[in-house]
C-alpha cells in the first residue's frame, strides 16, 4: 500500500519517560504474579495432612492470582491519551495528521467529522476502523477510503470510531499514544456528555484555534466544563493558519502578542489552570497545513502546492518545539495518573500476601509451641507419678521388711518353745 516504513526509534524522546515507567511496571507485576503463585503453592502444601492453612486460607490467596492478572492487563493497555478540541475547519485533522507524519484523517471541506475519532497504533500491519461496542472491523487502505468509510456508516455524533493504524508506520502511535479527534465545539449541544464519554482520561488537551481570529466563546466554554470536572488539566493553545501572518509582516509581532497576552489570560486568570509563566510554554503559533507538507515531503510522498509562504521554517521549528513540551507533559501525566494507582495496588497486594504468610508461619509455629507444652505438661506428670511409685515402693519394702522380720522372730520364737 507504499506504505513507508522508517526507523523511528527514538530514545531521547521523552515519551521515552511513560515507555521505559510502563516497561518497569510490567516487570514488577511479572514478579508479583510469580510471587504471588509461589504463595499459592506453599499454601496448598500447609494445607494438606497438617492443616496448618484453612480451605479459606488458600482460597484468599488464590484471588490474589486473578487479581494480579486483571490489573497486568490493564497496564499492557495503559496508554497516553490527548484529545483535540476547537471549532470546525481551525485544523485539528491538520494537526494531527502532521503529528503523524502522513495523511491519516480526512481532513478539509466536506469532510467535517461529526464523530468522535480515536487514532491509535495496530499491531498487525493493516489499518482498519472499528466503532465502539462492535467487534467489526472494516478496512481501510487509504485516506479516502477511511473518509468514505465514515460518511457510509452513519455515525451518530456520539459514536466513538477507532481508528487502528499501524504502530510501526508513526512514532507516537508506536510508543502508545492516542489521539481524539472531536466534532467542532461549534457543531454540538453536548459538551458535558462528550467530556464525560471520552476525555475524563485525557492527559493531554490541545485547543485548536485560529490564529485569524480570536479565542470564540464557544472554545472557551469548553475548556470552562472541562476545567470543573478534571482538576488541573493540561491544556495547549496552538493558534493554527499562522502562515496566514506571511501576507501582513508588519503586522506579525503586535498580532502575536496580541493573542498570546490574551491565552496567557484565558489559561491563568480565566481557568486558572496553571501560571501565567507556565501559560507561556502552553502557547504555540504554527501551520499545521505547512508542518504536514514538510514532513510529507520528508517521506517523498506525492504532495501538491509545493510553494510555501515566507517564516515556513520559523514556523516549523514552532511546530516541533510544540512537539517536545507535549510529550513531555503528556508522558509525565501519564506516568503519575496511571502508573501511581497500579503501584499502590501493587504494593498493597505484596502486603497482604506476607500477611497472609505471616498468620500461616505464626499459627504452625503457635502449633509446635502448644506440642512442646504439652509433652513438658505429660513430662511432669510421669514424673510425678515416678515419684509416687518410688515411694509407694519404699514403703512396700519396708513394710515388706517389717513383715518378714516379725514372721521371723515369730518364727524363731515358736521354735525355741
Ligand atoms: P478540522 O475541521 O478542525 O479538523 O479542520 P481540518 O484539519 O479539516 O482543516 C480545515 C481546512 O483548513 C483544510 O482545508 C486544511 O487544509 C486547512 N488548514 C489546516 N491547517 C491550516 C494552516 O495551518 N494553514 C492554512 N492556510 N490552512 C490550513
Amino acid at each position: 500500500n507504499g506504505a513507508v516504513r522508517v526507523n523511528m526509534t527514538n530514545v531521547d524522546s521523552p515519551l521515552q519517560i511513560f515507555v521505559r515507567a510502563k516497561k518497569k511496571i510490567n516487570d514488577i507485576f511479572i514478579e508479583i504474579d510469580d510471587y504471588v503463585k509461589d504463595a499459592v503453592t506453599f499454601m496448598h502444601a500447609v494445607s494438606g495432612e497438617n492443616k496448618i492453612a484453612t480451605p479459606q486460607d488458600v482460597a484468599n490467596i488464590e484471588a490474589y492470582v486473578s487479581k494480579v492478572q486483571a490489573i497486568r492487563e490493564v497496564l499492557k493497555r495503559d496508554h497516553m491519551k490527548v484529545a483535540f478540541f476547537g471549532r470546525t475547519s481551525n485544523g485539528k485533522s491538520t494537526v494531527i495528521n502532521a503529528m503523524l507524519h502522513d495523511k491519516i484523517l480526512p481532513s478539509g471541506i466536506g469532510h467535517t467529522t461529526n464523530c468522535f475519532l480515536q487514532v491509535e497504533g495496530s499491531d498487525t500491519d493493516e489499518a482498519f476502523l472499528r466503532t465502539e461496542g462492535s467487534e467489526e472491523k472494516l478496512n481501510v487502505q487509504s485516506v479516502s477510503q477511511l473518509g468514505h468509510a465514515l460518511c457510509a456508516s452513519r455515525l451518530q455524533e456520539r459514536a466513538l470510531v477507532h481508528v487502528h493504524w499501524p504502530r510501526e508506520l508513526c512514532a507516537l502511535l508506536r510508543d502508545d499514544v492516542v489521539l481524539v479527534d472531536s466534532p467542532g465545539v461549534d457543531v454540538t449541544p453536548n459538551l458535558d456528555e462528550w467530556i464525560d464519554r471520552y476525555c475524563l482520561d485525557a492527559d493531554v488537551f490541545v485547543l485548536v484555534a485560529n490564529a485569524e481570529s480570536t479565542l470564540m466563546v464557544t472554545e472557551k466554554n469548553f475548556f470552562h466544563k472541562v476545567s470543573t470536572k478534571i482538576s488541573q488539566p493540561n491544556i495547549f493553545i496552538l493558534n493554527n493558519r499562522w502562515d496566514a501572518s506571511a501576507s501582513e509582516p508588519e503586522y506579525l509581532d503586535q498580532v502575536r502578542t496580541q493573542h498570546a497576552n490574551r491565552c496567557v489570560d484565558f489559561l491563568s486568570r480565566e481557568l486558572r489552570v496553571c501560571t501565567p509563566k507556565e501559560a507561556e510554554e502552553r502557547i504555540f503559533f504554527i501551520s499545521a497545513k505547512e508542518a504536514l507538507l514538510t514532513r510529507m515531503r520528508e517521506r517523498e510522498k506525492p504532495v501538491s502546492s509545493p510553494i510555501l509562504a515566507d517564516g515556513h521554517q520559523v514556523r516549523y521549528f514552532e511546530f516541533v518545539d510544540f512537539e517536545r513540551k507535549f510529550e513531555e507533559c503528556i508522558s509525565k501525566s501519564a506516568v503519575r495518573t496511571k502508573f501511581a494507582q497500579h503501584s499502590r495496588r501493587g504494593k498493597n497486594i505484596a502486603a497482604d500476601v506476607m500477611a497472609a504468610l505471616d498468620q500461616v508461619y505464626n499459627k504452625a509455629s503457635d502449633m509446635k509451641s502448644s506440642k512442646v507444652e504439652k509433652q513438658r505438661v505429660l513430662h511432669e506428670q510421669l514424673s510425678a507419678v515416678e515419684e509416687q511409685l518410688t515411694a509407694i515402693t519404699r514403703q512396700m519394702k519396708d513394710k515388706i521388711g517389717r513383715m518378714v522380720e516379725s514372721v521371723e522372730h515369730k518364727v524363731s520364737l515358736t521354735l525355741s518353745q
